[in-house]
């Protein structure tokens, strides 16, 4: 199954409504994780297991984000805490994405510490799904209407200047502005 973009808006949409966020607030992932039952284990909480984290860091520990792992019949989500806070949300917001599109987690994925096991359509989709999930597609296209900065952007939904630099730019609405901003010259 794949997404057009417009679906994984409304599925955004939906999922941060299944947890009772309106479209004006940042994205929490420890809430959705309480409310869907998927536990997110930071690093440091593994930490008494040092083979696990050597395991999980045996490979550029500053590049190595978030994996989902097989938990019995369900699954858990183990992170790297040491990241700052905008990008360890924007990696458990992917990791959210993946299983709020209910891709299939094949066995080499499982097993795999970058995502890079999934396909690249699966990674487009959580991509444009978790960046959704973060920044409203109707958020960030009026932000940008209004002529709104990214800086403002990111500070309102706590993620990266990088992350509200794209939403805006792929929202549509900085071209909805020029238009219009065309039309009153
Ligand atoms: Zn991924």
């Amino acid at each position: 199954m794949s997404y057009t973009k417009a679906a994984l808006a409304r599925l955004a949409t939906e999922s941060r409504r299944e947890i009772g966020l309106s479209d004006s607030v940042p994205f929490d992932p420890h809430l959705w994780s309480k409310v869907f039952g998927v536990p997110f284990v930071s690093l440091q909480e593994l930490a008494p297991t040092t083979t696990a984290v050597d395991h999980f860091l045996r490979d550029r520990p500053e590049r190595w984000s978030a994996a989902i792992v097989k938990n019995g019949s369900g699954h858990l989500v183990v992170y790297n805490n040491a990241h700052a806070e905008v990008r360890v949300r924007s990696d458990l917001a992917h990791e959210v994405a993946h299983l709020v599109a209910e891709h299939v987690l094949n066995a080499s994925w499982r097993n795999d510490h970058n995502c890079s096991g999934a396909s690249k359509l699966q990674e487009t989709e959580a991509t444009e799904l978790a960046g959704a999930l973060l920044v409203p597609v109707s958020a960030a296209r009026m932000h940008a209407v209004r002529g709104g900065s990214p800086d403002a952007l990111a500070l309102k939904y706590a993620v990266s200047l990088e992350m509200a630099t794209w939403r805006m730019r792929v929202s549509g609405g900085e071209i909805i502005a020029q238009r219009s901003r065309a039309r009153r010259a």
